[in-house]
C-alpha cells in the first residue's frame, strides 16, 4: 500500500471561504471547506479522499458512540508574512496519535496517511488559514469505531479523519484555576496519556461546577491522595519557582503535550534550569505564599501559554503578578516566532505544506 497511495480529490463547488471574518475569528465555528476520509475496513486501509466538509452517515450501533473507542489530535498551521504555510510539528501529533490508538485497540495509522493526506488537505484549503495576529488553523484528526455492533469489544472497521477550523485565542485574558481534590481526570494505569474521547466527557462536570464557583478551569491533582500536581483543564501546567521551570513528568496519568515538549527544549536551550520532578500542591501553595513561586501557565497547542492569575486552593485564592510573568511572556513570543517564521527554527519544527 505504502507505494500506491492515492488521496482523490473531490472538491466542493461553492467554496464557503469568502464568509470568513478574517479579524474577527473565533474559536472553531466554522469548518474549511473538505475533509480527509480514510476507512480501515477487513483489517486494511482504504486510499484517503478529500471530500467537501459535511455531515456524516452512521449506524446507530456505532461503538464510538456507545463506548467512546475514539481518539483525536489537535495541531496548527501558520500563515507566514511571505505567505509560507507551515504546520507546527505535525510528525509529534502523528506519533501520539499511534501511541493513543495502541492504548485504545485501534489499527496504527500509517504515516503516509497522515502525513500526505493533512499536506494535501491544507494545500487545498490554504485560504483557510488565517493571518491575523494571534489566529491559526486548527487541525482536528480524529480516529474512531464503525462496526455496527453494540457488543463490548474491540470494533472492527474504524473511520479515520480530518477537519479543519480557523481559530483565534482559546483564553482571552488570564485564566483562574481552582486546585480539584475530590474528583479525577486520570489514574495509574488508566487513559491519561492518550487523547480518547472519553476523558474529555469525564472532565466535564468538575469543570462546570469550578465555572460555577467562578473559575475557568481546574488543576487536576493524582486520583490517589490528591497532593501532587497533574495538569490543568486540558493542559499540561508548569510553573517558575525558585527561578526554575518546574513541571510533573509525563507518565500515564498526564497527557505528554507537543507544547510542553517545545516549550522544555527552548527553556533548557536558553540555560535555563528545568525541574521535571513531582510537585505537590503544598509546596506550590508555599511558593505563592512566600513569592518564590512567580508564574503558573497552562501550556497547550490551543491556548499555547495561558498565563494563570488566581490559584484557588482549600478555600483562598493566590494572585500572581502579571509583572511577574516574564518567563512566560518570553515563550509565548518565541514560540509564535518560530510558528511565524520571524525567529530561526533551531529544532526544525515547522513541516511546510
Ligand atoms: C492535548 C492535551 C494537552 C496539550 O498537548 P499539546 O500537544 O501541547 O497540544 C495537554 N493535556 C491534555 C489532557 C491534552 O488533551
Amino acid at each position: 500500500m505504502e507505494d500506491t497511495l492515492q488521496i482523490t480529490i473531490n472538491k466542493t463547488l461553492q467554496s464557503r471561504v469568502q464568509n470568513l471574518d478574517y479579524n474577527n475569528i473565533q474559536f472553531a465555528r466554522e469548518y474549511s471547506d473538505h475533509m480527509l476520509v480514510t476507512d480501515f475496513k477487513g483489517g486494511e486501509w482504504e486510499n484517503p479522499e478529500i471530500i467537501p466538509y459535511g455531515n456524516l452517515s452512521l449506524s446507530p450501533a456505532n461503538p464510538a458512540i456507545h463506548y467512546g473507542q475514539s481518539i483525536f489530535e489537535g495541531l496548527k498551521a501558520y500563515k507566514h508574512a511571505n505567505g509560507k504555510i507551515s504546520i507546527f510539528r505535525p510528525k509529534a501529533n502523528y506519533n501520539r496519535m499511534n501511541v493513543s490508538a495502541k492504548r485504545m485497540v485501534m489499527p496504527h495509522i500509517p504515516e503516509e496517511i497522515f502525513m500526505d493526506g493533512l499536506t494535501e488537505l491544507l494545500r487545498l484549503d490554504q485560504k483557510w488559514v488565517p493571518d491575523v495576529d494571534g489566529t491559526s488553523l486548527y487541525i482536528r484528526p480524529f480516529l474512531f469505531a464503525t462496526d455496527e455492533f453494540i457488543g463490548v469489544r474491540p470494533s472492527q472497521d474504524y473511520k479515520f479523519m480530518i477537519i479543519t477550523t480557523p481559530v483565534g485565542a482559546y483564553y482571552s485574558k488570564p485564566v483562574k484555576v481552582k486546585v480539584e481534590t475530590h474528583y479525577t481526570r486520570a489514574v495509574k494505569g488508566g487513559t491519561g496519556y492518550a487523547k480518547t474521547a472519553g476523558n474529555y466527557a469525564a472532565s466535564l462536570y468538575p469543570a462546570m461546577l469550578a465555572q460555577k464557583d467562578g473559575y475557568d478551569q481546574l488543576i487536576w491533582t493524582d486520583g490517589q491522595n490528591h497532593e501532587l500536581i497533574e495538569e490543568s483543564g486540558t493542559m499540561n501546567i508548569m510553573f517558575i519557582l525558585n527561578d526554575a521551570l518546574v513541571t510533573a513528568p509525563t507518565g500515564d496519568t498526564i497527557l505528554d503535550g507537543i507544547t510542553r515538549d517545545s516549550v522544555l527544549t527552548l527553556a533548557k536551550d536558553w540555560g535555563m534550569k528545568v525541574e521535571e520532578r513531582p510537585l505537590s500542591v503544598k509546596e506550590m501553595v508555599e511558593g505563592l505564599e512566600s513569592g518564590a513561586l512567580k508564574e503558573a501557565f497552562g501550556v497547550g497547542t490551543a491556548a499555547t501559554i495561558a498565563h494563570i492569575e488566581v490559584i484557588a486552593s482549600d478555600g483562598i485564592d493566590y494572585k500572581l503578578d502579571e509583572s511577574g510573568r516574564v518567563f512566560s511572556q518570553k515563550m509565548l513570543k518565541a514560540l509564535t516566532d518560530i510558528r511565524l517564521g520571524l525567529a530561526e527554527d533551531k529544532f526544525g519544527w515547522n513541516y511546510y505544506i
